[in-house]
């Protein structure tokens, strides 16, 4: 394949994977565009962009999703490739298709991997053939009640029954009991209609305390496929990542070796190209099984860029411009550990409750070993228009312990008032001893998780921190227009408690103990 260079990539996404391939785009040299939605207007990713338009109202089906006026803008401003980012159009094959159609580069793959790879009952076709070991199933989608019967009768319980078109941990129920059947089967494909407009369900042996260890690879047009190691993943919320990291405590040198090369030969099976993760679930006895196949950049790429010092962004522009990978299988060399915890704007205290609003103070935690990959800021709003999620917080360290630590600090150190965060929690995670041992499985959350045991602040300290907050950043004009909040009072432009007036040293106690009320 001959080379093609990129002079302008738009990146059809927002929030922070808008943000973080602007940078790398930023240091090849590449023009950007951004694309961004009427919710947008202020995001940092339209403010960082070389150019930015406007495409249309916040809905992403409205915006983010319309493949026409994506392409529209890609033509007007002579863009020469589109970044899909994560989510969104990412995985949509005919998206991938009409912008090579378009004349422009996609970077990810090619529409065929991305369709076999999209259909959970095809990939598993596909990579068995491969040799690969996929977790015991029926061969595709089940047609009724009848076939799912069947297979509890053959291979016992408890089943999983998923969607085969899922993602997002959706169109997923587990079966414990044949009763139970029914109600799952109907359960999972109405969703699975609803989330994919596809309603086709197959079954899974449901694997009992498996942990979900996922490879990075990398393919180029060339018919070079290269890993970059494993990410562990097994922290979840309802089938979701909390916290990532990497090296895995389970995997040692033979155990990378053998899983790599079985995701490569993955990749290979479906003549893939550009940067993707073949996820894995392990048993107990370190068997391990293909899960699904994830064709585009992963929410949790930075702990591999920062443990193999690999700007997967970078690469991913290089495979799509023609050029080679330009290092080997054995050149690729891992340093320490690093963990990722994902801050989203809910309440971790009340059912884990979205909270939406605007981000009133915001300042994120630096220092050794952090990277913050974060797209909205001080001032910006948490909608209801999309995922979440505010920051990625990424702790890299000569070893787990340290990187642990680092993580903990950086937690602990980090200020925002305006929505409530999951920080406490990624906290608790951090500190229980199961965590900290590495003995723990997908289950983690759900067998340990206990709310009533997070650190919160009251109505009141919140309240009075805000203040604090607002009289070091606005010159205490706003915090002196609030003469009181609960039993903290504003007094000469000062918050205090009874007699408390001494300003500097009210705000240090106060924000520290914001602060420490997270440990
Ligand atoms: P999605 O594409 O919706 O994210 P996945 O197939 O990647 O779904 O699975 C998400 C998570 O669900 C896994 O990480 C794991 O925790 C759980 N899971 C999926 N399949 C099984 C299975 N057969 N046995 C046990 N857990 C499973």
């Amino acid at each position: 394949m001959a080379v093609r260079h990129i002079e302008k990539v738009l990146i059809a996404n927002r929030g922070e994977i808008a943000v973080r391939i602007i940078r790398t785009c930023k240091e090849m040299g590449i023009a950007t565009v951004a694309v961004y939605s009427d919710a947008d207007l202020h995001a940092p990713h339209v403010l960082m962009a070389d150019e930015a338009f406007n495409i249309g109202p916040p809905p992403s089906r409205e915006s983010y999703l319309v493949i026409d006026k994506i392409i529209d803008v890609a033509k007007r401003t002579r863009a020469t490739a589109i970044h899909p980012g994560y989510g969104f159009l990412s995985e949509n094959a005919d998206f991938s298709k009409r912008v090579a159609e378009a004349g422009l580069i996609f970077v990810g793959p090619g529409p065929e991997s991305i369709k076999t790879m999209g259909d959970k009952t095809e990939a598993r076709k596909l990579v068995m053939k491969a040799n690969v070991p996929i977790v015991p199933g029926t061969p595709g989608a089940i047609d009724n009640i009848e076939e799912a019967r069947d297979f509890c009768m053959r291979h016992g319980l408890p089943i999983l029954i998923k969607a085969a078109a899922g993602g997002g941990g959706k169109g997923m129920r587990v079966v414990h009991k044949v009763d139970d059947l029914q109600s799952a089967f109907n359960g999972a494909t109405s969703e699975a209609l609803s989330a994919f407009g596809d309603g086709r369900v197959y079954i899974e042996k449901y694997l009992e305390s498996p942990r979900h260890i996922e490879f990075q690879i990398i393919a180029d047009h060339h018919g070079n496929t290269i890993h970059l190691g494993e990410r562990e993943c097994s922290i979840q919320r309802r089938h979701q990542k909390v916290i990532e990291e990497t090296p895995s405590v389970i995997v040692d040198e033979k155990l990378r070796q053998r899983m790599g090369a079985t995701a490569v030969g993955a990749a290979k099976a479906c003549n893939y190209h550009n940067a993707g993760t073949i996820e894995f679930l392990v048993d107990k006895n370190r068997n391990f099984y293909f899960l699904e196949m994830n064709t585009r950049l992963q929410v949790e790429h930075p702990i591999t860029e920062m443990r193999t010092g690999v700007d997967l962004v970078a690469l991913q522009l290089r495979v799509a411009m023609g050029e080679r990978i330009p290092f080997e299988q054995e050149q690729v060399s891992f340093r320490g550990h690093a963990i990722e915890c994902r801050i989203y704007a809910e309440d971790p205290s009340n059912g884990f409750l979205p909270s939406t609003g605007r981000i009133s103070h915001l300042v994120p935690s630096q220092g050794p070993g952090i990277r913050e990959d974060r797209g909205v800021k001080q001032g910006g709003e948490i909608s209801v228009y999309y995922d979440p999620m505010i920051s990625k917080l990424v702790a890299h360290g000569g070893t787990r312990n340290e990187a642990i630590s680092r993580m903990k600090r950086s937690l602990r150190e980090y200020e925002i008032l305006g929505v409530k965060t999951n920080i406490p929690f990624c906290l608790f995670i951090l500190d229980h001893p199961k965590f900290i041992e590495g003995d723990f499985d997908t289950h983690f959350i759900p067998m340990y998780f206990k709310p009533e045991r997070l650190a919160r602040l009251s109505d009141d300290e919140e309240a009075a921190a805000a203040l604090v907050c607002a009289m070091m950043e606005d010159n205490s004009l706003q915090a002196q227009s609030l003469s009181s909040v609960g039993t903290y009072v504003v007094k000469d432009g000062r918050v205090g408690r009874g007699d408390s007036t001494n300003h500097a040293g009210l705000t240090k106690w106060k924000l520290q103990r914001v602060n420490n009320m997270r440990s």
